[in-house]
């Protein structure tokens, strides 16, 4: 047989079937601790459970896999991932992010850069040619990718940037929190590491926080990551890893049909003349089509942002009508978030005032369509 499909792996969360009764749902891991034998060894393989608990074990195989990764870890947040890796480079190392990206995350880069943990420096998410003059004359240790990127959704050329990564001898890590494993493999395009956000589409109902790295082979740096999880302690609880694999199995259901809707719900409203522009890579008139249509398949993302005219007060007074949305920060759920990204990310946002980000869920997509409709008012 040819090896399974994603979709299959995913549906049955790898297939594994735990001993010895044989559950379909595998079981719930709480102990903290586990069993050493009269002579020492430990028959679990296992001796505590900061790091060495069995409830990673299912969850980690499956997206390791879905990721064709050598090997995926969790975290408990999608910020304690991205920090462990950035830890895991030497004091001092050069990174290299794109100025439109997760807010929390610039945020936290630029703090760890005040303190002189690592250098920072920002490229244009538009402009490939001057990411790779970057890449030649900086160059930095690691070069950190989001595409589609909040909350613009500004696409960066996946392939092209890690060639030029390489010749620079540059890391790639790519936040895939948007597209998932779905929609965009970034370590067959070449990228070094993946980074989840397990909160928003791995999970995909709201109810668990957790986070993801997943690395293309095993290297001193991918020993370090693992290192600061076993030592530095950042791990997740096993329900939540529980959870986490029960959404996974719905993964690819729920991103087609959020796809789907995002990119009817684009078509819909690109020419209504109470926007000033929709932002989804799915349109053709969008900048990073192209690319978008080249390294993801199947979908360009349930997210996408509309600018209202009339700026923020408009903006405002229409997300305060809508009744299906729900106002929350948070996206890759099952239920549509719709949120006015400016006054969320707060002061120095690059975020235009205008912009209201929706994150569309599973629902029927014209409920959402009449939603938005009607919050956008009389023209
Ligand atoms: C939410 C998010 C993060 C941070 O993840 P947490 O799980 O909230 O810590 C990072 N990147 C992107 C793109 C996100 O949406």
């Amino acid at each position: 047989m040819k090896p399974l499909s994603p979709d299959t792996l995913a549906a049955q969360g790898m297939g594994w079937i735990a001993e010895p009764s044989h559950d379909l749902a595998p079981p719930i891991h709480p102990s903290s601790t586990f069993e050493r034998a009269a002579d020492g060894s430990y028959p679990g393989g296992r001796v505590y459970a900061r790091d060495q608990s069995p409830a990673y074990e299912q969850p980690e195989a499956l997206l390791a896999a879905l990721e064709g990764g050598h090997e995926a870890l969790l975290f408990p947040s999608g910020m304690a991932a991205a920090t462990a890796l950035i830890q895991a480079l030497e004091p001092g190392a050069r990174v290299l992010a794109p100025r439109a990206m997760y807010w929390s995350l610039r945020n936290w880069l630029q703090e760890l850069a005040r303190r002189g943990q690592i250098a920072l420096d920002f490229y244009d998410n538009t402009d490939g040619e001057a990411l790779t003059a970057l890449l030649g004359t900086l160059p930095p240790r690691l070069l950190w990718i989001e595409t589609p990127a909040n909350p613009t959704w500004e696409v960066t050329d996946i392939a092209a940037a890690c060639a030029a990564a390489r010749a620079a001898g540059t890391l790639v890590a790519v936040d895939s929190t948007v597209p998932t494993p779905v929609l965009s493999r970034p370590l067959a395009l070449g990228a070094d590491f993946v980074m989840h956000s397990a909160t928003k589409y791995l999970n995909g109902h709201s109810d668990v926080v957790a986070g993801a790295l997943v690395c293309r082979a095993d290297s001193p740096v991918w020993q370090r990551v693992r290192q600061n999880r076993a030592q530095g302690g950042a791990v997740l609880g096993p329900f939540e890893a529980w959870l986490l694999l029960r959404g996974m199995r719905t993964l690819h259901l729920r991103v087609r049909q959020s796809c789907a809707a995002a990119q009817r719900i684009a078509e819909t409203f690109q020419a209504d003349p109470r926007l000033a522009a929709v932002l989804y890579p799915g349109l053709p008139g969008h900048p990073g089509h192209a690319v978008a249509a080249a390294q993801m398949q199947g979908g360009f993302g349930g997210m996408l942002s509309l600018r209202v005219v009339g700026g923020e007060a408009a903006a405002v007074a229409a997300i305060g009508r809508l009744q299906v949305f729900k106002r929350a920060t948070s996206l890759g759920s099952v239920e549509s978030l719709v949120e006015h990204r400016a006054s969320v990310e707060g002061p120095g946002t690059l975020c235009p005032p205008d912009l209201l980000r929706l994150s569309i869920g599973i629902e029927a997509v014209d409920d959402l369509i009449a939603d938005l409709d009607q919050a956008l008012g009389a023209s």
